[in-house]
């Protein structure tokens, strides 16, 4: 099968030509057609879904997760990570135990397990109560109740980088984020193997230029992931152009959608057992605490896009990246690789949704 497009990201490039697709992988790209129309793209991988389609990811089923993964197609997510916030230990464990890594679209690639381990200094919407000290055992029991793909603690606690030795021989990626380390705190945990950063400044201790933080440290190192969430709300136009230009080439898109994300509207949902509210496009808890957002990952290109970053590279954060921090097969066009494709239009807008080659969004 052909897709007609005129061209497709490849290895970073958008090449002319038409893509092939056999048996659900990439056969060829790069192939001649005089009337091809949009641009192929690798389909987007969302690092940080709490929730999607009127579903919350920490009190769902297989019915809510076919219902948020249904919404979360048209917005060209092809594979994520469910992510679940901190919770008691129950809670955490009946929501892993949800989790059905699958084949079919979106792709659940695993979870993302954001706490319970996070600083109690920087905890954004995050219930104390249920904010432990890290404990080992606790990660066991957590590892064991569910397929876990990326870990977000926070990497200054007392015993926090066992915790980091121990996801790393598990082969789960670290991330380091509500946290309030000092740049030689999170070099530390950086040289420990922790590879990203959770919504770079958001729950973070605050970059200032005596004490550059977690923030001002992942930033400066090469080897470091930064996720950032561009909704127009949780980072400043200045502050995302300042972000690319230190770290260009290595910067994931998430979304951190809440339930009300593709839900359709302003509206009052759950982020675990916290009321958030959706007003004008922006989610806070009660006291006005930012609780996620209701931002999709095709937002998330166009806006990135939009301050001036070109479409590849664009296109390249929200699929590329994301994939190498948990090394996901996934993000690429290539050669062999499964066909999990976004066509847009040259507006970018969304036409096409392929997983494994099978049309699951058509315009
Ligand atoms: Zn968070």
């Amino acid at each position: 099968m052909r897709l007609g497009v005129r061209a497709a990201l490849v290895d970073g490039v958008l090449v002319a030509g038409d893509v092939e697709i056999e048996d659900g992988r990439i056969a060829a790209h790069g192939l001649p057609s005089s009337n091809g129309r949009g641009l192929a793209s690798p389909g987007f991988i969302d690092l940080q879904v709490n929730g999607f389609g009127g579903v919350d990811f920490l009190d769902t089923d297989t019915a809510g997760y076919a219902r948020a993964g249904k919404a979360l197609l048209e917005t060209g997510v092809t594979a994520y990570l469910p992510t679940l916030i901190t919770a008691p230990e129950e809670r955490l464990v009946a929501a892993l135990g949800e989790i059905v890594e699958n084949g079919r679209g979106p792709r659940i690639l695993g979870a993302h397990v954001e706490g319970p381990f996070l600083s109690p200094r920087r905890l954004g919407t995050h219930p104390p109560s249920a904010r432990r000290d890290p404990d080992l055992a606790l990660l066991e029991r957590l590892l064991a109740a569910g397929p876990v793909r990326l870990y977000t603690l926070a990497p200054e606690l007392p015993g926090a980088l066992d915790l980091v030795d121990l996801l790393v021989a598990r082969g789960i990626a670290v991330s380091a984020g509500h946290s309030d380390a000092t740049a030689e705190e999170a070099n530390a945990a950086f040289d420990r193997g922790v590879r990203t950063v959770t919504h770079l400044f958001n729950a973070m201790r605050p970059f200032t230029h005596r004490d550059p933080g977690i923030a001002g440290a992942a930033l400066a190192r090469p080897d470091v992931v930064i996720q950032i969430i561009i909704d127009g709300v949780h980072l400043a136009p200045d502050t995302v152009r300042l972000a690319w230009r230190a770290a260009a080439g290595r910067i994931a898109l998430v979304t951190d959608a809440v339930a009300g994300a593709g839900a359709g509207g302003d509206g009052s949902y759950r982020l675990g057992d916290t009321p958030v509210e959706v007003r004008d496009g922006v989610v806070r808890r009660d006291d006005g605490v930012l609780a996620g957002s209701v931002l999709s990952m095709i937002d998330a290109v166009r806006n990135l896009h939009a301050l001036g970053v070109p479409l590849e590279d664009a296109l390249d954060a929200a699929t590329s990246v994301p994939a190498r921090v948990i090394g996901a097969e996934a993000g690429r066009i290539e050669i062999g690789a499964p066909a999990d494709i976004v066509v847009l239009s040259e507006e970018l807008e969304i036409e096409r949704v392929l997983v494994g080659g099978e049309a699951r969004v058509a315009a």
